[in-house]
């Protein structure tokens, strides 16, 4: 852009990895609304912290309270919301953290986006959980409501859900309980050698 310049910094990504112990990465959790995502986030973040490494959680809800009050759940509402959230999760990685980001992005283009944004430490979790144990276990009483015709672009129903085609992480939470699901993650990052213990 004119007359923007980008300022080079003595202070890098990797003295920050350094100085944490911990390579960064984002792991995007996609799937159903109540499919597990932040529950599941929770854990793998809870389970780090108390290993000692630097997280950061960004949470569906949460952000849509803040940074993206201004939108909806259009489908551009919901494009821009993923590209909004994939710009402050490469700060993030930039800062050094290990980033956990829980959002529905039920569109492949706009998952592809935040990997490009993101570059090579974006790793995808797919939470696949079908659609009607979603709608039984329905943690916040949305699928009720969607099912009543209360709830406009509600995904799964009247909005599509893209899932991905090849991620690197696919949990099938009906044969994990909590704790076993965000083992597996906890592996993937030891095995790929984001975290040393
Ligand atoms: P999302 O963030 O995807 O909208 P939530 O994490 O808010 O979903 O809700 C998922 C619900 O499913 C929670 O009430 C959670 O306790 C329940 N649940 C049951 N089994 C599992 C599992 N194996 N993994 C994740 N959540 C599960």
């Amino acid at each position: 852009m004119k007359n923007l310049v980008w300022h080079p910094h003595k202070v890098t990504r990797k003295d920050r990895e350094k100085i944490k112990n911990q390579k960064s990465c984002v792991l995007w959790f996609t799937g159903l609304s109540g499919s597990g995502k932040s529950t599941i986030a929770n854990e793998v973040e809870n389970q780090l912290n108390n290993m000692g490494f630097h997280t950061y959680l960004l949470d569906g809800d949460n952000i849509r309270h803040g940074l993206n009050k201004d939108l909806g759940f259009s489908d551009s509402d919901r494009k821009e919301n993923i590209r909004r959230i994939s710009e402050v999760s490469k700060l993030f990685v930039d800062s050094g953290l290990i980033t956990l980001t829980a959002f529905i992005s039920p569109f492949r283009e706009d998952r592809q986006q935040a990997r490009d944004i993101i570059g090579e430490d974006f790793i995808e979790v797919f939470i696949d959980t079908p659609f009607e144990e979603c709608a039984k276990r329905d943690p916040k009483g949305l699928y009720k409501k969607a099912l009543n015709g209360e709830i406009k672009n509600f995904t799964g129903l009247d909005s599509p859900y893209e899932p991905p085609i090849n991620p690197e992480i696919h949990i099938k939470t009906l044969e994990c309980n909590v704790e076993e699901c965000a083992k597996r993650i906890i592996e993937f990052l030891k095995e790929k050698g984001y975290v040393n213990v």
